[in-house]
């Protein structure tokens, strides 16, 4: 593939930075990919692994020259990153950002881009519970959504350039208004993650159990809630502080539901746990047809560990 950017700025350097760095270097999408992270320690290891050609002291420095600007940092620190920013963008730059929220990012980040400077803000729909930036791979983007939430300062030059960066990255490319974007993420993301910190905040309360049985027989579908609530804190407190709107309107939705399942078990009402039951099976299976998720028993896990399944 041929190079889209010839310089890039990766503003944070943990999981989605690196692996879109690793990514980049992999395909030979951009000519140089400088970097910026807070603590020296997370730069040094930027340059190490080798995800980055240079690293700078400020972002100042790092996205001085660069055709794109990539913020990935967590939600509560986009706007002092891009106050800092601001004035050292190069005319016909680009700005994206990463954030799992949209519409606060661009109240965050938006004042600061002059004139002449395009911003994009884009979210790609790839993780995993881990971070810094030993954690990232090429291929995380691969097969994954990524989401594009436009605003007044994304040209449509600009838009189809960073679309043309995540396609090539292994992304597939969507646009969506931003607080539409914010509602969708809090029905298949960030909601999930509260009741997965809930549920095993539950069985932490459960002392007695937490030491042995709780680890021993987790993989009764236990251990999917843990993987999810092992995921970064910041990132996470940074969500629901600025998808608070969303979450809590789907946060109260789910406790109706719950509720209402409540009492069929109350009630012995095994029909109505039946037909419910046999709805979110269906939801299951579309996922799967969209190519989201394997067909595979435990999610495709060895037999030898899928065996103790019970
Ligand atoms: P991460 O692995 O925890 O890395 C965050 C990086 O940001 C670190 O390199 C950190 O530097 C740097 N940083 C934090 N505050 C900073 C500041 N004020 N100035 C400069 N650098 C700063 O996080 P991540 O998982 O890559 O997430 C980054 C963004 O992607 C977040 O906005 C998140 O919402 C979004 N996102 C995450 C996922 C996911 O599953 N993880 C998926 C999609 C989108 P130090 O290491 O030096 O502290």
């Amino acid at each position: 593939m041929s190079i889209i950017y010839q310089r890039v700025a990766l503003i944070g350097l943990g999981l989605i930075a690196s692996s879109m760095g690793h990514a980049m270097k992999e395909s030979g999408l951009a000519g140089h990919v400088a970097g910026h992270a807070k603590t020296p320690a997370t730069r040094a290891a930027a340059l190490e692994i080798g995800f980055c050609d240079s690293v700078h002291e400020t972002a100042a420095q790092a996205v001085a020259g660069a055709d794109l600007v990539v913020l990935a940092v967590p939600v509560g620190a986009m706007a002092e990153v891009a106050a800092e920013i601001g004035p050292h963008l190069k005319p016909g730059a680009c700005v994206t950002d990463v954030g799992s929220v949209k519409q606060a990012v661009i109240d965050a980040v938006a004042p600061h881009i002059p004139d002449g400077v395009a911003f994009v803000p884009g979210h790609p729909l790839a993780g995993t519970e881990h971070s810094g930036p030993h954690a990232g791979f090429a291929s995380l983007f691969r097969n994954r959504w990524c989401l594009l939430t436009p605003t007044a300062q994304s040209s449509p030059e600009a838009i189809a350039r960073l679309r043309a960066l995540w396609e090539a990255m292994g992304s597939n490319v969507d646009e969506m208004d931003p607080p539409h974007h914010d509602l969708v993420l809090a029905v298949v993301s960030h909601t999930p993650h509260l009741i997965a910190y809930t549920m095993v905040g539950v069985a932490d309360h459960l002392r007695r159990v937490s030491n042995s049985e709780v680890i021993k027989y987790s993989a009764s579908g236990f251990r999917d809630f843990t993987r999810i609530a092992a995921s970064d804190p910041t990132m996470w407190r940074d969500v629901f502080l600025t998808n608070r709107e969303a979450t809590l309107d789907i946060l109260g939705r789910f406790t109706e539901e719950l509720f209402v399942l409540q009492r069929a078990i109350r009630m012995g009402d095994g029909e109505q746990l039946h037909a419910y039951f046999t709805r979110t099976r269906a939801i299951r299976r579309g996922i799967i047809e969209a190519g989201q998720d394997t067909s595979a028993p435990d999610f495709g896990r060895v037999a030898a560990d899928s065996g103790r399944k019970g």
